[in-house]
């Protein structure tokens, strides 16, 4: 699937150039529940939030969702079971729409390198100003 359809994605990529992968399947639980797997993957390019620069980000999504009819209320053990996703079956699904749902959820919230590129960036203000040692000497007394 290229990376240009995901629209909400758009935004937050540097380049959508590229594709991702993905592979929907589809079983009965053990209560015969209807679950889908959605696995993920590919790398998006993310801008980094200090230097602006590309961050490769890679997708490794493997999520569990299962299927609720449309209005069904979840106990509160399921709420709070994150193994797996619910998923309202409204009206038909839309995988596109489900893939960038779960990019979306894999996505870190700020992107940027653990250590930016940019030259100078790291030892920024640790450096003396060799003036100032100069000046700090002539004005000893002797
Ligand atoms: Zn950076």
């Amino acid at each position: 699937m290229p990376i240009s359809a995901f629209e909400r994605l758009d935004d937050l990529l540097l380049s959508n150039e590229g594709d991702v992968s993905y592979r929907l399947e589809g079983f009965k639980g053990e209560q015969g529940e209807l679950t889908l797997q959605l696995t993920v993957g590919g790398v998006l390019l993310l801008s980094c939030q200090r230097c602006l620069e590309a961050v490769p980000c890679s997708l490794d999504v493997d999520s569990l969702l299962q299927l609720i009819p449309e209005g069904a209320e979840l106990s509160q053990e399921e709420l709070e079971d994150d193994t797996r996703d619910f998923l309202p079956v409204i009206k038909g699904l839309d995988v596109a729409e489900l893939v960038e749902d779960e990019i979306l959820l894999a996505l870190p919230v700020i992107a940027r390198h653990e250590k930016c590129g940019l030259p100078g960036a790291a030892d920024a203000g640790g450096r003396v100003n060799p003036f100032a040692a100069l000046a700090e000497l002539k004005g000893k007394p002797n």
